[in-house]
């Protein structure tokens, strides 16, 4: 596990290698830390796909240092993480990244943090006996630096050289078009800057393997957008399908799998507009609910999947038990 300030994540350092409580997660290092990342992934199988869950990282987020909920007074996400049996003084985020296999081609939805990090997705991967080659496709759910870190190696050169990467159109439209000189005065306009600096940077080391999709169209066969803006402008689920069985992606609608769904009105940190954000994981968990639906997400308890129900006038998140 690794701990950081909010500022670490907001602000690409993780991404970007900066971080002094990362550096000994190098991939060149020796990593002899029993707490150091080792890959780990989990099988399970949705009709003819054959699915990974790859663990990517764990990140800890004190409650004191790094709000989880800044509209909400720390006591009161404390009380709520020990409501639910959880310890209080941190949150866990954790990512995960999702692999289907058929015949020998390989879509991932999103790529995790990234080697600069010492995220283990693509370790995780070759665990599973899949080669970065035998990806075809990636299909980014938004453009944090958690879900396309590990689109690059790290010389800056793409991770998967025989995918295509596929955007939702607003969010790539959106991260497209954000100024991104980044000698302003103002500090979190200059931030501001540094993300969109580093999502145009990947967009550009990408090239011509770049999609552009709307949502609500088919991606490729088996997989579609789904738009749940709010979390960034064009933030999209990913609803995979086969023979009869489906899974739901929810991307960041569930930060903490345990908190949101009984706090479905508690804006995350990183929400860029708390409002919609707050609106679309309402609609989500409704959706959850009446179609029974299996989730999967990106930042809920790994391998990552669960089911949602009604509790009250709220919800309850149930682990999906694993069997091996
Ligand atoms: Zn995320």
């Amino acid at each position: 596990m690794t701990t950081v300030s909010r500022r670490e994540l907001l602000f690409g350092a993780l991404a970007l290698g900066a971080s002094p409580t990362l550096a000994r997660l190098s991939p060149d290092e020796p990593q002899d830390d029993a707490s150091a990342p080792r890959p780990v992934f989990r099988r399970t199988a949705i009709g003819d796909f054959e699915v990974f869950s790859l663990q990517d990282l764990t990140i800890v987020l004190p409650v004191d240092q790094a709000p989880f909920v800044p509209s909400v007074d720390r006591e009161e996400v404390s009380r709520a993480l020990a409501a639910q049996g959880l310890r209080t003084g941190s949150v866990g985020l954790e990512i995960n990244v999702l692999a289907f296999r058929k015949g020998t081609e390989v879509t991932l939805i999103d790529a995790g943090l990234g080697p600069q990090a010492g995220a283990q997705a693509v370790p995780a991967l070759a665990a599973a006996g899949i080669d970065t080659k035998d990806v075809k496709a990636v299909l980014v759910t938004h453009a944090h630096p958690d879900h396309i870190g590990g689109l690059l190696k790290l010389d800056g050169t793409p991770a998967f050289p025989e995918a295509e990467v596929f955007f939702p159109e607003p969010e790539h439209r959106f991260w497209s078009t954000q100024p991104s000189e980044t000698n302003v005065a103002d500090e979190a306009e200059s931030d501001r800057r540094v993300r969109a600096r580093d999502v145009q940077r990947t967009l550009k080391a990408l090239g011509e393997r770049v999609r552009v999709v709307e949502p609500g169209k088919v991606v490729r066969p088996g997989f579609v957008f789904e738009g749940a803006f709010g979390h960034t402008p064009g933030h999209c689920l990913v609803r995979a399908e086969s023979n009869g069985e489906q899974v739901l992606h929810v991307a960041d609608t569930l930060h903490h799998a345990f908190l949101m769904t009984e706090r479905p009105d508690w804006c995350y940190t990183f929400d860029a507009d708390p409002v919609a954000a707050v609106a679309t994981r309402k609609f989500v968990l409704d959706m959850a609910v009446a179609d029974g639906l299996r989730l999967f997400g990106t930042h809920t308890p790994f391998p990552g999947f669960g089911r949602v129900e009604r509790a009250g006038q709220s919800f309850r998140y149930r682990i999906e038990p694993w069997v091996y």
